[in-house]
């Protein structure tokens, strides 16, 4: 080999390894860094956090630093430091917020400790309101529910669901006179689920309005000495779908799931102190009569179907003798129904706060 071969070989695999260098080049650049690229899309501008929030943003570019304020409330930050500033007191550590081209953002963590915040503080709550509250007596008609059968005495839980649902109505239409109050079943029919769902479910809403849903039952047990009440609401677990097809196609479909955690989980949450409140009161007005069986979750057909707070009450047990024998009294009835009146007057008081 001469050296002007040698040298020709030389350069030729300089060639070949530079253009290979820039194909990977190339490949590299076309592959997004993978980690970054989905941390980054959960962040959120700042400003849009702040909008979210109904809070005001004020920025510095200054000194990189700035306040989010709201009902008199603040939360001081500053661009690339891991600490926030509550109220001019209290440090919290939380990712930073950084500076990009044209905004800046914050992370998940970061939003969810200021949307804890703020929705901790008096006054600074939503705006929301109970636009509708849907009574719904379980069974009726052909489908009596459970049934106490004694020596003396028959009751049928239909009977026992519509009496509380009745008085319950009662109450509320005079308490909330502006409001819309549903019964599902007004007499000894029968409705389907499907249709005391609907029913629920066509109250046009404004984007601060909620209906609550009361499923009134009784119980029955094969265990005689079972007594007592409960107050149900949404298994959090389950996935429910609350974005209709319309608003699916509307948003984009890949955003629909998305919405639908977001409300489900505004649901659920709802729905678990709407149980306490009613299963406080109940304690209260029939505890000495009936124990507490406790708050239980489950996925209920009645409640899970409708897309709002929604509690299933279980009044007490048809088929033990002196429980069906406090269920056949009005005045006992009465009591249930006051109950879960309070209950949830005490609901709609915290949830408009
Ligand atoms: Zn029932």
């Amino acid at each position: 080999m001469t050296q002007k071969e040698f040298l020709d070989i030389v350069y030729c695999t300089m060639v070949v390894m530079r253009s290979l260098a820039l194909v990977l080049a190339l490949i590299l650049c076309s592959i997004p860094p993978a980690t970054a690229e989905e941390t980054q899309q959960d962040d959120m501008s700042l400003s849009g956090l702040a909008q979210s929030l109904n809070a005001t943003l004020e920025y510095d570019p200054l000194s990189h630093a700035g306040t989010i304020t709201r009902a008199g409330h603040s939360v001081r930050f500053a661009v690339d430091v891991p600490y926030i500033l509550l109220d001019w007191s209290a440090i919290k550590r939380v990712p930073s917020p950084y500076e990009t081209e044209d905004s800046l953002r914050v992370k998940k963590e970061f939003t969810d400790v200021l949307r804890e915040f703020f929705q901790a503080k008096p006054g600074a709550s939503s705006k929301y309101s109970v636009k509708a509250i849907v009574v719904d007596p379980g069974h009726g008609g052909k489908d009596p529910g459970a049934i106490g059968e004694f020596g003396d005495f028959k009751l049928q839980e239909k009977d026992v669901n519509l009496a509380i649902a009745h008085r319950l109505t009662e109450l509320l239409r005079i308490h909330y006179p502006d409001r819309t109050i549903l019964l599902t079943r007004n007499d000894d029919s029968f409705p389907s689920l499907e249709q005391r769902v609907d029913m629920a479910n066509t109250i046009r809403l404004g984007e601060t309005e909620a209906i609550l849903y009361i499923s009134i039952h009784a119980n029955a047990s094969f265990n005689k000495n079972t007594r007592g009440f409960e107050v149900w609401y949404l298994n959090p677990d389950y996935r429910r779908t609350l974005v209709d097809e319309e608003t699916a196609k509307e948003k984009g479909q890949d955003i629909a799931p998305i919405i639908n955690t977001m409300l489900e989980e505004e649901f659920t949450t709802e729905s678990i102190i709407l149980a306490q409140k009613v299963y406080q009161r109940m304690g209260k007005m029939i505890g000495d009569d009936s124990p507490g069986r406790g708050i239980k979750a489950e996925e209920w057909f009645v409640v899970r179907n409708a897309k709002m707070p929604s509690i299933l009450i279980e009044v007490g047990f048809v088929t033990n003798r002196e429980e069906a024998f406090l269920l056949t009294q009005d005045a006992y009835l009465r009591r249930i129904a006051d109950a879960i009146y309070n209950g949830v007057c005490d609901f709609i008081e915290h949830f408009e706060q």
